[in-house]
Formats: structure tokens, sequence, C-alpha cells
């Protein structure tokens, strides 16, 4: 039984873009109270801002979001500002009591929400958090010195054997709503790009929960039971494209993890084939482990004695891997597929990466910075950990002397060019430009890189 004068519930969404699954508004829905669904556009310090593809990303979920609140009742509110005030000011309007949310691992972000929790708290506002976007909590899978982990394979045999097999939350039927508070609109925060809009390419997304559960099905029936074989290969669709879904948290790993084992338990994906996928999880879960425990993953090599490396500016250089134009086809089809939709095959990043790295010798967080503008999926710990594994600075990192041959990379990835020329029209001949030649002799700046990477370890 609803009371009138019940005080509402504030559920602050987050990257947590999702009805189902959703902890922090099950809880709140659960407790029958009047709700106010909220999502702040942040402006805190310290708090690492969206890049532009990313903000693409968040205008289209926001919208898919208000319009499934909608249809259970709810509704969302929109405020710009500095979270803290943004709370104050919206408790001291509607006499909100309590505040949930689902958390974030996010150095800046866990320092905000500590000292909203403080601060509220004080003033006798009830914040409860709650775990949406992870397996495990990173504090909860700790080796045997106590210490987080910084080996991958160590790690994810502890994760696997903690992780909680408990069904994700259904989404809640229907949510009983606060008198709205006033709201900003979407289109005031200007998150779709325009003069120029340059997101034709990114047309082929579906944000929001039900495409996140329409890109996961779709793999359930296809890519999955093929995946170890066909997940390296970024001339086909052998992948999930989940990972902008999973960043917004329009779909959370536990659900994933359960479809998997659903799927495996009547045969529609294979036991191994859904083993090696829920790895590639691990990894994300790993990442966001490192970064909890290193707040500054995205700042600082992991590894200090890189601290010293001597890494080339190379402005022009740099320009022609952002654009796509260093002669080197699995580079350049990467970026400009990057750049066209958002996302670059995994093997793509890796290679990409690598040749700024090693046969550039620029510093990786210039590389970081780049994706973090043109990646959908932008993730502080996904982004910042595998920058840093390409270099050979990070944890569990990929030993120095592997330098990608870009050239061999293609010939085994791409066996037939069909990946290069799809995102390198003068290749096929359909541009009338022409294609540049090699900006460096790979042997000679693999050379160069070793020489380099040497003088740390001795
Ligand atoms: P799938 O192969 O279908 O994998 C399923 C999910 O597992 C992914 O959606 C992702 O959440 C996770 N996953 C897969 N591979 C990795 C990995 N190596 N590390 C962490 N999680 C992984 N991923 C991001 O989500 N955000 C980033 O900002 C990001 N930056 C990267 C930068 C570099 C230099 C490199 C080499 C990799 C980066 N990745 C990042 C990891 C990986 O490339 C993407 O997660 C993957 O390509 C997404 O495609 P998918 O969803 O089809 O992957």
């Amino acid at each position: 039984m609803v009371m009138a004068a019940d005080p509402p519930v504030i559920v602050w969404f987050r990257r947590d873009l999702r009805l189902a699954d959703n902890p922090a508004l099950a809880r709140a829905a659960a407790a029958g109270r009047p709700l106010i669904c909220l999502y702040i556009l942040d402006e805190t310090a310290g708090v690492r801002r969206e890049g532009a593809a990313s903000r693409w990303w968040l205008d289209k979920s926001l919208t898919s979001l208000a319009r499934d609140l909608e249809t259970i009742g709810g509704h969302l509110v929109l405020r710009r500002g500095v979270s803290a005030a943004v709370l104050a000011a919206l408790i001291a309007e509607t006499g909100a009591d309590s505040v949930f949310w689902n958390r974030l691992y996010d150095g800046g972000s866990v320092e905000r929400d500590a000292a909203i929790k403080a601060a509220l708290g004080a003033t006798g506002v009830e914040c409860r958090s709650f775990n949406a976007a992870l397996l495990n909590e990173p504090w909860e899978v700790i080796g045997k010195s106590a210490g987080p982990y910084r080996v991958f394979s160590a790690y994810w045999r502890a994760a696997r054997a903690v992780s909680s097999s408990a069904a994700p939350d259904a989404a809640p039927k229907r949510l009983v709503a606060a008198p709205r508070p006033r709201s900003e609109t979407l289109a005031s925060w200007n998150l779709h790009p325009r003069r120029p809009d340059w997101s034709q390419g990114f047309a082929g997304w579906t944000p929001g929960e039900s495409g996140a559960r329409q890109r996961l099905d779709a793999f359930l029936n296809d890519a999955a039971n093929a995946y170890s074989s066909r997940r390296n290969r970024p001339d086909v669709e052998g992948t999930s494209r989940l990972s902008p879904h999973l960043h917004f948290g329009e779909i959370g790993p536990r659900q994933v993890w359960a479809a998997i084992h659903d799927a495996a338990a009547i045969g529609r994906v294979s036991e191994r084939e859904g083993d090696t996928f829920l790895r590639e999880l691990g990894w994300r879960e790993f990442n966001h482990h490192l970064l909890f425990h290193r707040p500054d993953l995205a700042k600082n090599n992991l590894d200090a004695r890189f601290d010293t490396f001597a890494w080339r500016r190379d402005d022009g250089g740099f320009e022609a891997w952002t654009r796509g134009r260093t002669g080197f086809a699995m580079v350049d089809a990467g970026m400009r597929q990057l750049w066209r939709t958002g996302w670059m095959h995994n093997r793509a990043r890796m290679v990409a990466a690598s040749f700024l790295v090693k046969d550039l010798m620029i510093d990786w967080r210039r590389g970081e910075a780049w994706f973090w503008d043109t990646l959908v999926d932008a993730d502080i710990a996904n982004n910042a950990a595998n920058w840093q594994w390409v270099a050979g600075s990070g944890a569990d990192a990929a030993p120095f002397f592997r330098v990608f041959n870009p050239t061999l990379q293609a010939e085994k990835f791409d066996p037939d060019g069909s990946y290069a020329r799809d995102w390198i029209p003068e290749l096929s001949g359909s541009s009338a430009g022409a294609y540049p030649p090699p900006i460096v002799d790979h042997a000679l700046a693999r050379e160069r890189a070793l020489t380099a990477y040497r003088s740390l370890t001795t």
C-alpha cells in the first residue's frame, strides 16, 4: 500500500541504462515507494567526460531508457551539473529520503560517490549502492598474497570459482512514479553531433536495452558457435559486438553469463565455445579489477620502468595513424572502421595500437585518448588496460619483444584482403585518391623499438 506522504526514492542511473537485472531499480521498486528515475550529465571535477562517439551513443541510449521507463509507469528526469549539487537540489525539491545507484569502479566516480554518500548520509538521506556491472566486485577476488591479481589466468581461475550463479532480476512490472520534477531536454544537451554530423556510419547500431538483447540473440543464433575460430577475423562477423551495450550497462555480464549457460544447457551453443566467449568477459572483469586497485591506470604506466621511456613526438605519424593513412592495410582499415562506425575489431585494435606504440614509438596515452574520443565502447578500464597491455607497461602485458608485423597480421587474419578493401576504397579502385606508401620500414622500426625497450630492462 503506497501512502501519499511516502517520501520518494531517487534511482540514479549512470552506466546501468536498463530495467532488467538492475538491482538499484529492483530494490527501490520493491519498496513500493514513489520513484524518481534520474540521469545526471555529470560535471564533477575529476570524472572523465565521455568522448564524442560515446556521447552519440548516450543520446540514443537515454532516449531508449526514457521510453522503456514510460511503459512501466516511470519517467526519466534529466539534469546537468555537478552530481552532488544536482542530488542535493532534487532532494530539497521533492523531499526524497533515499538515493539508490549501481556502482562504478573508475577512480573519479568512486571518489565522487563516496563523498556523496558521506554528505547525504550526514543529512539523514539513505544512500545504497549495488553491483550491476560486474560478475564479481573487484575486492571479492583476491589472490593468496591478499593483494590484487596481476596475471589474468590466475585471476580468471579464482573469479570463475566465486562467480555467483544467481539468476538476474527481471525488470519491474510497474513503478510508482513520484510527482514529476523539472527535467531538462535531451536535445538541449547536444550529444548528437551537428555541423558536421559525422555519425551516418553509426546507423548499424541500436543503442538501448532491447538493441542489446537483440545483439546477444543474434550472436547466440550464429557467430557464437564458431567463436573460437572466427573471433580473430576482422573480415567476418565473428564476435558479439556487445561492447558498447556492456559499457553503458544496457545489458549486464550476469545476463550474458546466464544466456550462455542456458544456451549451452540446451545445446544451442557448445560448452567449449561458450567458455571461450566467457573468458573474454573475464578480461573485462580483470581490467575493472586492475582499474579499481590502480585508479591511475589511464594516466600512469603500471610498470614504472616505462616512466623513462623515450617516446617520440612525431605529430605527422600520429596524424597518419588517426586518418588511416599509414600505408599498412590492417592498421588503416581498422582506423577507418573506427572513424566511420565507432567500433574496431579486436585484432585490428591490437595491430593498430602496436603500430602506434612500437613502429612509431608514440606514447600509448595519445592512442588511448584518440580511442577514448572515437570508440562507442570507450571504457576507462578496458581501453587503458589494453593499451598498457600492448605497450608492455601493463599487468600481464605482451612481452616487449612482441612487435606485431602488420603485413603478416593482414595475411593471416584478412587472407583475401576483403576487410582492407571494405574500409580503404583506394584499394578497390572505387576512390580516385591514391593509397599512400608505408610511412615506415617495419623491419627498421621494429629494431628501433627493440633497442629502446631493451634499454629499459638492462
Ligand atoms: P567479443 O569478442 O564478442 O567479446 C565479448 C565481450 O568481452 C566484449 O563486448 C567486451 O566487453 C569483452 N572483451 C572482449 N575482449 C576484451 C578485451 N581484450 N579486454 C576487455 N574486454 C574484452 N573494449 C572495450 O569494451 N572498450 C574499450 O575502450 C576498449 N579499448 C581497447 C583498446 C585496445 C588497444 C585494444 C587492443 C582492445 C580494446 N578493447 C576495448 C577490447 C576489445 O577490443 C573489445 O572489447 C572488443 O573488440 C569488442 O567487440 P565485441 O563486443 O564484438 O567482442
